[in-house]
């Protein structure tokens, strides 16, 4: 009898649900942080308004190609989280639709930047520093010697023991090439990336498989960003976070509508939760590092201090218009990936 009356239950809803159509996903979103924020965003917002929604993580650069190739017809409305200058690509290749979002007042002046740049079509929602982490347990086992900076990375004792992500898929590894061409000027940028390529094992379509190989001892480095390690770290991983000393570049993580996005109101209540400090708390909750971007969001205790950091003033504009970002990938994919 219990059985028969959960079942009903469960079928009333479902019937309640099919017959007012508000339980249908009524919002797509695809998601470029880490899976554990993807779902507790979803839950949260799930909550807070009654409204379902589909949530679907996917890598940076992935997304993008998505958003291009679905012009004519676009499935998704938002584009939530990842790498801000592939965002600002899709902005000027007319891919997304402005929109002023209730919150913009309160964001940081880094975000008020990023949000101006992108001429109000892009919201930034975090920002973070790449860097680099290795597995200690590891580099005692191996009797090797901690690196400090970039140029360390190519040093023969790695041989075969550092994961990147791929430029192509990943935001983080696109962050990391723009990071050295910045740093280091492109031609010397390149010399050191065909010296460190003999080091890498492989390059990965994510941007976070590095770091997460190296927590658990399958690579001894991973180069990633630096609120990935803590977090990998706060799960009890033995590893080492590096900011390398040459300096090292960051991220502003955004938030989108896409252009022609079949659910736009929804969509932009989407983007007001997501700089909402109530939306962006979502991150922390679910053991995130990224500094939040509205000045009335909780820090996250253990967010690497971005202030202490050597940074390169990171030249957005330029590498997040198509032709540099375009220009930057196949030659990366001529000079470093082909030889891997
Ligand atoms: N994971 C974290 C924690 C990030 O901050 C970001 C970028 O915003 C990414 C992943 C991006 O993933 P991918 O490099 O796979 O594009």
């Amino acid at each position: 009898m219990r059985g028969i009356t959960a079942f009903s239950a469960v079928a009333a809803l479902w019937l309640a649900s099919a017959g007012t159509g508000i339980a249908a996903s009524s919002l797509t979103v695809l998601c470029g942080v880490d899976e554990m924020w993807c779902a507790a965003m979803k839950t949260a917002y799930e909550a807070k308004t009654g409204v379902e929604i589909s949530v679907t993580r996917k890598s940076t650069g992935d997304i993008l190609n998505q958003i291009r190739a679905e012009k004519a017809a676009p499935t998704v409305d938002v584009w939530w989280g990842g790498t801000g200058d592939t965002h600002l690509q899709a902005g000027s290749e007319n891919l997304l639709e402005p929109y002023q979002p209730a919150h913009e007042r309160d964001m940081l002046p880094w975000a008020q930047n990023f949000f101006a740049m992108s001429g109000g079509r892009s919201a930034g929602i975090y920002a973070g520093a790449l860097g680099f982490a290795y597995n200690a347990d590891l580099l005692r086992e191996l009797k090797l010697p901690a690196p400090t900076c970039w140029k360390d990375l190519t040093d023969i004792a790695y041989r075969g023991r550092i994961q990147s992500g791929n430029p192509n898929s990943s935001g983080t590894a696109f962050t990391t090439l723009a990071t050295l061409v910045q740093l280091f000027g492109e031609d010397e940028a390149f010399r050191y990336l065909a010296a460190l390529n003999h080091n890498i094992e492989r390059y990965t379509p994510s941007g976070s498989a590095p770091i997460k190989a190296a927590a658990r001892g399958e690579t001894l480095i991973g180069i990633s960003f630096m609120h990935d390690a803590v977090t990998q770290k706060q799960a009890g991983f033995p590893l080492v976070i590096v900011a390398p000393c040459e300096g090292t570049g960051y991220e502003i993580g955004a938030v989108s509508i896409v252009k022609g996005a079949r659910n736009i109101e929804e969509a932009k209540r989407f983007v007001d939760f997501a700089l909402s400090p109530e939306g962006q708390g979502t991150g922390a909750a679910s053991g995130q590092n990224q500094v939040p971007s509205n000045a009335k969001s909780g820090l996250p205790l253990a967010a690497p201090d971005i202030s202490m950091i050597k940074m390169v003033d990171y030249d957005f504009a330029t590498f997040g218009s198509p032709e540099e970002r375009s220009r930057l990938l196949r030659r990366f994919d001529a000079e470093i990936a082909a030889t891997n």
